[in-house]
């Protein structure tokens, strides 16, 4: 496939592993908090995970409160393990907090850049393709994940949702971006690992849908839209 005039890529987990396989996370963070929680043995352990990652998963699906909580991820994870806690029925405010933001911080301290981020993207550059990141989230988390993993400067252009006013997948995200780079659609890629964010709404749009699929996770059950290519590696864009 020749390369475009103009590639859009999506941050957390593609060009980072950030929030991906989450069931790993809780389980080591909730061993932490094992005898707070009184859950002795993994079984334990694995009801308390199973009830917060059932909120979460609820509380996500919910495209309002999503759009709005995205700005503020910390504080919707203390939301759901709070409301986990009490689907159990041992409600305890102060636990969950300690417990959402010692999640947080794992996380935070687990973030990856992918191996072939860099000499892909440079690679890219170097090729004539213009660049943008186009990332959900709030302006100060996102920068500072740029900023750690020296992305800033290998973009034409960056658009953050919290800073930008809007997120994926509305359409004027994508147009947005577009414009900056001065590209029609119809000669525009947009690469990243959310199926409905960067394969459905840009697609909408005529720019490629390039899917990002790391865990050959497949696509999802309902799919209508197909990608215009799957990749596992974001390697393959350039070879
Ligand atoms: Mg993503």
């Amino acid at each position: 496939m020749p390369l475009p005039r103009a590639i859009l890529f999506d941050l957390d987990d593609t060009l980072i592993r950030a929030y991906a396989q989450p069931e790993d996370a809780w389980r080591r963070l909730l061993h932490i908090f094992a005898a707070h929680l009184d859950a002795h043995d993994a079984a334990s352990i694995e009801q308390v995970r199973l009830a917060i990652m059932e909120e979460a998963r609820a509380f996500w699906s919910e495209a309002a409160a999503a759009a709005k909580w995205r700005l503020d991820i910390p504080g919707a994870r203390r939301l759901s393990v709070r409301r986990g806690l009490a689907r159990l029925g041992r409600p305890d405010d102060a636990l969950a907090d300690r417990i959402a933001d010692a999640f947080t911080e794992m996380r935070r301290q687990e973030y990856r850049l992918y191996p072939d981020a860099h000499t892909t993207v440079d690679a890219l550059r170097a090729a004539g393709v213009k660049l943008a990141l186009v990332t959900n989230g709030a302006g100060a988390t996102q920068r500072e994940k740029i900023e750690r993993f020296d992305l800033g400067h290998r973009f034409d252009h960056i658009q953050i949702e919290g800073e930008f006013g809007q997120g994926k997948p509305e359409l004027a995200v994508y147009r947005h971006a577009l414009e900056r780079l001065g590209v029609a659609a119809s000669d525009a890629w947009m690469v990243g690992d959310n199926y409905e964010w960067e394969v459905v709404a840009p697609q909408k749009l005529g720019l490629c849908g390039i899917w990002y699929d790391p865990f050959d996770a497949g696509l999802p059950a309902h799919a209508t839209a197909k990608p215009t290519r799957v990749i596992r590696r974001l390697g393959e864009l350039v070879e």
